[in-house]
């Protein structure tokens, strides 16, 4: 990064949460308005994403507008998806809305689609915008973690501890339905933490025969319970489908599902959260002084790195080997 010039004409920065919310985005809005005081700037809250972009729900902001967030899960800005935004038309009036208040530089905390849009924007009406990756999937290339992941992580730990009580109690075999339409690495990561005997994730084909022959060692003739984790976008259909498939060919296994769903995005961020979304904010205010534009920060091997965002990208992000293999070992 580039040295940060006080003197810079970006004066007033915006900042707006977009698409899924994340245990996290508060902590980090809070950064941004904070470090933007901070360099003598002035910043102003866009409520509603990129609808309120459109809309002009602009509102100043100052260091007690963001006072008792750092602990609450969601957006105090609130969040949204807005077709409109996918086209010009629309981008073109969000643009009006940051002329209007003399907007020089803009803040986006979202995940892939929002930073799709944002990176139109950018190009379209040469505005600086950085993104900070909010988004509990983690699905992100460019940055080892995003924000908000960590908190999904416990809370899915949190879930299935308990839920292990119950499949240990009474023998049974639960499938837990977790979130990652196209990523598995929630399943993956929590999978390990949970000491979950299977682990089924969208990247790697579920080989149906494989898993029943591998259920049938282990849950009938080595374990009395088990508990099986898939992701949501996994290809055999999620855990409803899986399971009424395996009950078929075992009417004699004791099954249970439970799909998690929204419990693992809501909460309190994690301390890891709160302290990446604080330092990804200033980074954010940082990088806007120093000249940065269309990047998203992101960190990498627990270093600050601004990658641009046409490669902060969905579906290139790769399953770490070395989990896999943690993964298959301790499932002897
Ligand atoms: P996330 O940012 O969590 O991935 P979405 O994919 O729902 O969430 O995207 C959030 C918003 O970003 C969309 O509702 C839309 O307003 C905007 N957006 C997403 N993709 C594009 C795109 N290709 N072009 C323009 N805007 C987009």
């Amino acid at each position: 990064m580039a040295k940060i010039d006080l003197n810079s004409s970006i004066k007033r920065i915006a900042v707006l949460t977009s698409g899924g919310d994340s245990p996290g985005m508060n902590p980090a809005i809070r950064s941004v308005v904070r470090a933007s005081i901070y360099f003598g700037r002035r910043v102003f809250g866009i409520k509603h994403g990129y609808y309120g972009l459109i809309e002009d729900e602009v509102e100043e902001m100052k260091s007690n507008d963001v006072s008792d967030i750092i602990n609450r899960g969601g957006t105090i800005l609130k969040t949204s998806r807005c077709k409109r935004f996918f086209d010009k038309e629309g981008r073109a009036k969000a643009y009006k809305t940051l002329k209007k208040h003399h907007i020089d530089a803009l803040v986006v905390i979202g995940g892939n689609g929002s930073f799709r849009g944002a990176e139109l924007l950018g190009k379209e009406f040469d505005i600086p915008i950085i993104g900070i990756p909010g988004t509990i999937d983690n699905d992100l290339s460019g940055t080892d973690y995003t924000i908000g992941y960590d908190t999904a992580l416990n809370n899915v730990v949190n879930a299935i501890d308990k839920i292990r009580d119950t499949a240990s109690s009474h023998d049974r075999l639960f499938f837990v339905e977790v979130m990652g339409r196209d990523a598995g690495f929630i399943a993956l990561r929590s999978g390990i933490a949970s000491g979950a005997e299977a682990v089924l994730v969208p990247e790697i084909h579920t080989e149906y025969g494989s898993l029943k022959k591998y259920l049938k060692e282990e849950y009938q003739n080595k374990k009395s319970s088990s508990i099986v984790l898939v992701a949501e976008g996994d290809d055999s259909g999620g855990a409803m489908m899986i399971s009424n498939a395996i009950k078929h060919d075992f009417p004699e296994f004791n099954i249970r599902v439970t799909i998690l769903g929204h419990i693992q995005r809501g909460g309190a961020p994690s301390d890891f959260d709160r302290v990446m979304a604080s330092e990804m904010g200033i980074a954010a205010v940082k990088g806007l002084l120093s000249g940065e534009k269309n990047v998203m920060v992101g960190v990498k091997n627990r270093k600050t790195v601004y990658v641009p965002l046409c490669k902060a990208e969905k579906h290139t992000k790769k399953l770490k080997p070395s989990l896999l293999e943690t993964l298959s070992i301790l499932n002897v």
